[in-house]
């Protein structure tokens, strides 16, 4: 190299952290002269990439100097890029110095060299960058990038002019089972881009993973917005032919203002409205109100305090009979959790649909085998014969492929027989984890545990269930006897003969009233729960229960 100090400027301004094409001349500026170069031009072209939708094509003149180009006398440096692109940079003399010495030649090349590295370690950066912030799929900000957007919108004063919304493709799980996961991801894009092209350029859509996106859309095009996520017309390929898809969301929607300082509140107290729109209302959108906005306050709290409150035993289990329908024997009970605070008792419905958004229901499904466990294991203690027990498990136990090997080895610890336990699981739609649950209820039979599908008929795969699954005891939801229409009773006395026939037992739950039981006696069930008998109660009073062993018909009180 002909000037050290000049290679150590060079290196340092490439260094910068600014745009790697406007550094470049920069960095160039002193050689130029020095070299007595008149042009140094690089053409720059990578290919699309799954990160890089359009590829890069760029012409940049990294130095023009005073003179004529030599145009004869110049050379060419060729590369081949890390991702398959080209750069060629062409290099030329001034007419005065006509042609470059072989150690100014080296010397050229050696900077070529360094620029190569240079910018290819800067696109490196920079794709990093946009990675963190980007949904590769769809090219979309992620949860991480859409935080970005609103804190901007926030610190510009801006966002009091849009809606946020949360949004959830419904019954999404369909339309994978229906064209595989490829083609899903395909038209998943397809939504997208046609989302995207009602939006404006200061609008924002973005996915936070899965089938969940979050949008934030002018205020005054909230109408046409919701009437756009109610249904989009995309097309999916099966089998090499169109076909054509109406994918549809549900939405919790926040009206912003300029109060709002918190990107992440934002965004929870939407996916708060988007689970009361899904599973409480049943509608296609709902508002965040100041109720929501306080709920989800508490989900917040729940979540961050929950771990602690397991370590504090601050769960315990309550115990709720089955009751045979003739003789009216406790012939069985289900556990089901409670969380204690400050001596005042919260319901599960309060707490489990929020802490199964994650793993957390998890520990609880075996905190609370463990309790059951310890409790026959007292019972037996005291001679009390023990009665099944249905422990529920959370579908989000499916993906643990320990899962049966973990429940017998608290079993086991506990020295509990199996004959003492049920597990009980939702039915599901989703082709994978119905494998899952297949494996998992096979090994669970290998240990001799009886199975049960929990709130049969409110899924989408109930017959199924029925004819290809390991099923022991099928519970019969609670909405089926609720009015007990005509279409009701059809369907109910179907299920039970059915089921029957198939040796599944057959227990209906929320039973209320006399009525219902009759009904369901007359019907062949024999196994019924519900607050005809008894609420859930803590283990002391179940105990008593138990010992008595069966209710009078006079006590039953609606
Ligand atoms: P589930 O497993 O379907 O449990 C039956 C629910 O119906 C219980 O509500 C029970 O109190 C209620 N129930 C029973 N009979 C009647 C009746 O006659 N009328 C009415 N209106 N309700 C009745 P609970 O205890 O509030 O639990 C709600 C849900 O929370 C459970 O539904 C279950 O899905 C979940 N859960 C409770 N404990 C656990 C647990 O330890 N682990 C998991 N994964 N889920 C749990
Ligand atoms: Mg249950
Ligand atoms: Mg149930």
């Amino acid at each position: 190299m002909i000037c050290n100090q000049y290679l150590e400027n060079f290196i340092k301004c490439l260094a910068k952290e600014e745009d790697s094409f406007t550094l470049m001349p920069k960095a160039f500026a002193e050689f130029g002269r020095l070299y007595q170069v008149a042009s140094l031009q690089l053409d720059f072209s990578v290919g699309e990439t799954r990160l890089v939708r359009d590829g890069v094509q760029k012409q940049v003149m990294l130095y023009q100097g005073e003179g004529e180009p030599a145009e004869l006398c110049g050379y060419e440096k060729h590369f081949v890029t890390g991702e398959s692109g080209v750069a060629n940079f062409r290099v030329y003399p001034t007419k005065e110095k006509e042609c470059f010495s072989d150690e100014e030649k080296n010397d050229l090349e050696l900077l070529l060299d360094i620029i190569l590295i240079h910018s290819g370690r800067w696109r490196l950066i920079n794709l990093s960058k946009y990675v963190e912030v980007t949904d590769i799929l769809t090219g979309l900000p992620n949860s991480r990038g859409l935080r970005a957007r609103i804190k901007e919108m926030i610190e510009g004063n801006t966002l009091a002019a849009y809606n946020a919304y949360y949004i959830n493709l419904s019954r999404f799980s369909l339309v994978n089972k229906k064209f595989g996961s490829k083609e899903t991801d395909r038209i998943i894009v397809r939504y997208c881009r046609a989302l995207k092209e009602q939006l404006e350029a200061d609008e924002c859509l973005g996915r936070l993973g899965g089938d969940n996106f979050f949008a934030l859309v002018h205020k005054e095009k909230t109408d046409a917005f919701l009437k756009l996520l109610s249904g989009v017309s995309v097309y999916g390929l099966q089998g090499g032919e169109e076909t054509s898809v109406i994918v549809s969301a549900v939405a919790g929607v926040s009206e912003l203002d300029e109060t709002m300082l918190l990107s992440g509140q934002i965004i929870d107290d939407c996916n708060t409205a988007l689970n009361i729109a899904k599973h409480v209302e049943k509608k296609p959108y709902v508002f965040v109100t100041d109720e929501i906005r306080m709920r989800s306050y508490k989900q917040k709290q729940i979540v961050s305090g929950f771990m602690e409150a397991l370590k504090k035993h601050e769960f315990c289990v309550y115990y709720q009979p089955k009751v045979h329908t003739e003789n009216y024997n406790i012939v069985g009970a289900e556990a089901l959790a409670r969380w204690i605070q400050d001596g005042k008792v919260i319901s599960p419905a309060e707490f489990i649909p929020v802490i199964e958004q994650n793993s957390m229901i998890c520990a609880l499904d075996f905190y609370v085998l463990e309790q059951v466990c310890g409790d026959i294991g007292e019972w037996l203690a005291k001679g009390i014969e023990p009665i099944r027990v249905s422990v529920n498990f959370s579908r989000k136990h499916l993906t643990n492929p320990n899962l049966a090997k973990e429940i017998m080895s608290i079993l086991d610890r506990y020295e509990t027989e199996s004959k003492y336990i049920e597990v009980e699981l939702t039915e599901t739609v989703d082709e994978a984890e119905s494998d899952m649950l297949v494996a998992f209820m096979e090994e669970m039979k290998g240990y001799n545990v009886s199975m049960s599908i929990d709130d049969f008929g409110t899924g989408y795969s109930s017959l199924n269930m029925l004819r290809s699954f390991p099923v022991d005891v099928l519970k019969i939801d609670k909405s089926f006897i609720d009015n007990l229409e005509e279409n009701d009773r059809i369907v109910l006395s179907n299920i039970i003969n059915m089921a029957t026939e198939l040796q599944m037992e057959v227990v209906v739950e929320g039973v209320e009233t006399m009525q219902q039981l009759e009904y369901l006696r007359e019907n062949n069930c024999r196994i019924v729960q519900g607050f005809l008998f008894d609420k859930p109660m803590p283990k002391e009073q179940f105990e008593r229960k138990i010992s008595t062993g069966n209710y009078k018909e006079e006590e039953l009180t609606e």
